[in-house]
């Protein structure tokens, strides 16, 4: 079966697929959203695109955005990375506090909400103007110019930060944080409310479909063996207590945000990203995993 038919397939099977989870609402602008979006987007490395539902409208990407900005940090970084964030699946929710007490403010992985605001510190020591820098990589990657931050979005998590507020003090008691807490929150609020559909998301995954390449452009992002391990982070970490299930049923490296998308790739041929507002009890997408479960089960193909 091809792509087309395939998504088209899934799509009418969990149309009606609702009220099995809840929108997130611990931010209060995100309660807004209507919990029956539903769109699915595939983009190939032959330069095909196959969508289906909802893919034109934008939604806040939330965690995605970390897998972005730790390509942004660890090209800088490399190895010296892994002193300050670890990459191993932390089995605790993503805004955990309780493992850092005990690994003294090194991070689990840095797809945790605690690993990311590391890394989100470091990126604004490392570049000169971290939030447009962000956008400007985004938007080379998903070839769209006009990409942007939702500001409502972001400033309502700002004021609703006290539990990353709190991690991120936390970290920098233990001296793993460089700048002032209150900095990191605003560029982390802002690089989570970055503002995408489905088809830019699966468009801008496509270079770790690609060993790091931007299948369109030839631009390099990162080096393939760079790629390797952003995807087996993927593949461990990118669903927080959530990714060992995500592995068994979906096969595929992948990322998960509470705006509701998820998105996964195929290395070698694509990349593809499901919008359903809908969170499970782990902040993940109810019909988002269902449906990269059926399309990995239909397809056949996977990476085992
Ligand atoms: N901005 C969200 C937060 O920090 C991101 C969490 C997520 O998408 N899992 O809580």
């Amino acid at each position: 079966m091809q792509y087309k038919e395939i998504i088209e397939r899934i799509y009418k099977e969990l149309e009606d697929y609702t009220g099995h989870g809840k929108v997130a609402d611990y931010i209060p602008a995100l309660s807004k959203v209507n919990p029956e979006h539903f769109g699915i987007s595939v983009a190939t490395l032959d330069g095909d695109h196959f969508s289906a539902g909802d893919v034109e409208t934008r939604f806040t990407i939330q965690s995605i955005s970390k897998v972005f900005t730790l390509a942004m940090v660890s090209r800088h970084l490399g190895d010296k990375l892994w002193e300050i964030v670890g990459r191993e699946p932390s089995g605790t929710a993503f805004n955990s506090l309780i493992q850092l007490e005990q690994e003294r403010g090194i991070p689990r992985n840095p797809f945790i909400n605690a690993g990311a605001l590391v890394i989100t510190d470091r990126l604004i020591s490392l570049y000169k103007n971290p939030k447009e820098d962000i956008l400007t990589f985004v938007r080379e990657l998903s070839g769209n110019r006009d990409l942007n931050y939702n500001k409502d979005v972001a400033l309502s998590e700002i004021e609703h930060s006290y539990r990353n507020l709190a991690l991120a003090n936390f970290v920098k008691s233990f001296g793993n944080l460089v700048n002032d807490p209150v900095k990191v929150i605003d560029t982390y609020c802002h690089h989570c409310a970055l503002s995408m559909n489905a088809y830019e998301l699966a468009t801008s995954f496509l270079f770790l479909a690609n060993g790091g390449i931007v299948s369109t452009s030839g631009q390099r992002v990162c080096g393939s063996r760079s790629a390797k391990r952003l995807n087996a982070l993927m593949l461990t970490c990118g669903l927080y207590n959530e990714s060992g299930d995500f592995a068994y049923r979906v096969g595929l490296p992948g990322k998960s945000g509470v705006g509701g998308g998820v998105v996964a790739v195929i290395p070698g041929k694509l990349s593809i990203a499901v919008w359903s507002p809908e969170l499970n009890k782990n902040g993940n997408s109810y019909r988002g995993i269902e449906a990269l479960e059926r399309f990995t089960t239909y397809l056949g193909i996977s990476v085992f």
